[in-house]
C-alpha cells in the first residue's frame, strides 16, 4: 500500500511541476491544491476518487478540467471550490487554506470569493432576470455598481429580456443570466461544472462567448469541467484527469489536440 501511494505522488508531482512551480512563484494562482486526496466510502467500497492531486488555476486564465467519465473531474471542482472537503491535503483559495476555517468561514468565504455556474441553472423563479443576476450583491447589501454590471449585462446579450422571469427566456438565456450572477460581484475565481451540459450547440456557443469575454476582457479567472471538447477549446489551459490523478495538461488546446489526449485516455 505505501508503494502504491508513493507510486501515485510521484505520478502526479510529474505531470505539474512546471505549472506549480510557476505559480506558487508568482503568486499567480487564484486556487491550488496540493497532494489533495478525497476518498467517498470506506473499506471494500472505498472510492479514491481524487489521488494526490497538485493543480493550480492561474488568476485571469481559463482552465477547462477534463477527463473520461468517473475520473474526478466534479470532484476536483467541488474540492477545490469548498463545496466538499478532502480527506487529505489542502486546497487553497488565494491566501486561505480551506480545510483551516470553519464551516461558517468556508460559507463566507464562497460569497465573497467564488461564483459558480453549474449545468442546471438554478434562477430564482419568481425574479427577473436582471433581479437574478444582481441576487449575490443584494445578499451581500451591496448596491450594485452601476457600469461594472452594465458591463456584465451587456454581455448577457440579453438586452429586453431582463425583465422577464427565467421561465420565459430559453435554456440558453437562463444559463447566461446564471454566468452573469456569478460575475456580477467580480468574485476571484468562477467555478463552472459543466455549465453547456443542458444547451444545443448554438446556446452553448452563446455561453462560451460570453465566458470567454469574462475572462479576455474583464481579467475573471475561470476554472470550468467539461467533457464537451468544443467547450474545452475555448480555455487557455486544458487539465486532463484519469483514476482521480492529474494525467496531462495543454496550453492553447485545439480541438484536435484535445481529442487526441482523450482517446488516449479512453474517453
Ligand atoms: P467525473 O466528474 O469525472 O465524472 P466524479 O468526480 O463525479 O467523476 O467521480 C469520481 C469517482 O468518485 C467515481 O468513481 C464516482 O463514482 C465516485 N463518487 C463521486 N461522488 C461520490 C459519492 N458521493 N459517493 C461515493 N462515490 C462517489
Amino acid at each position: 500500500m505505501a508503494d502504491g501511494s508513493q507510486q501515485s505522488s510521484a505520478q502526479a508531482a510529474t505531470a505539474v511541476q512546471p505549472t506549480r512551480a510557476a505559480s506558487e512563484a508568482s503568486g499567480s494562482s487564484a486556487a491550488h491544491s496540493v497532494d489533495a486526496v478525497k476518498i467517498y466510502g470506506r473499506g471494500d467500497t472505498a472510492v479514491r476518487a481524487l489521488d494526490n492531486v497538485n493543480v493550480s488555476f492561474d488568476k485571469g486564465r481559463f482552465t477547462a478540467i477534463m477527463g473520461p467519465s468517473g475520473s474526478g473531474k466534479s470532484t476536483l471542482l467541488h474540492c477545490v471550490a469548498g463545496l466538499d472537503r478532502l480527506t487529505s491535503g489542502q486546497v487553497y483559495i488565494g491566501d486561505a487554506e480551506l480545510g483551516a476555517l470553519t464551516d461558517r468561514q468556508l460559507t463566507l468565504l464562497r460569497r465573497q470569493k467564488v461564483g459558480f455556474i453549474f449545468q442546471s441553472y438554478n434562477l430564482v423563479p419568481t425574479l427577473s432576470a436582471l433581479d437574478n443576476i444582481v441576487l449575490p450583491l443584494t445578499i451581500a447589501g451591496h448596491k450594485p455598481d452601476g457600469p461594472a454590471l452594465d458591463e456584465v449585462v451587456r454581455i448577457t446579450g440579453l438586452g429586453p429580456r431582463l425583465r422577464h422571469r427565467p421561465s420565459e427566456l430559453s435554456g440558453g438565456q437562463q444559463q447566461r443570466v446564471a454566468a452573469a450572477r456569478a460575475l456580477v460581484s467580480r468574485p476571484d475565481i468562477i467555478f463552472a461544472d459543466e455549465p453547456t451540459g443542458n444547451l444545443d450547440s448554438r446556446s452553448s456557443a452563446e455561453l462560451l462567448d460570453f465566458l470567454r469575454h469574462a475572462v479576455s476582457d474583464l481579467g475573471q479567472t475561470l476554472a470550468m469541467v467539461t467533457h464537451d471538447p468544443l467547450a474545452a477549446v475555448r480555455a487557455d489551459r486544458v487539465v486532463f484527469l484519469a483514476d482521480g490523478r492529474v494525467v496531462d495538461e495543454m496550453t492553447s488546446p485545439t480541438a484536435d489536440t484535445i481529442l487526441g489526449v482523450m482517446r488516449h485516455l479512453g474517453d
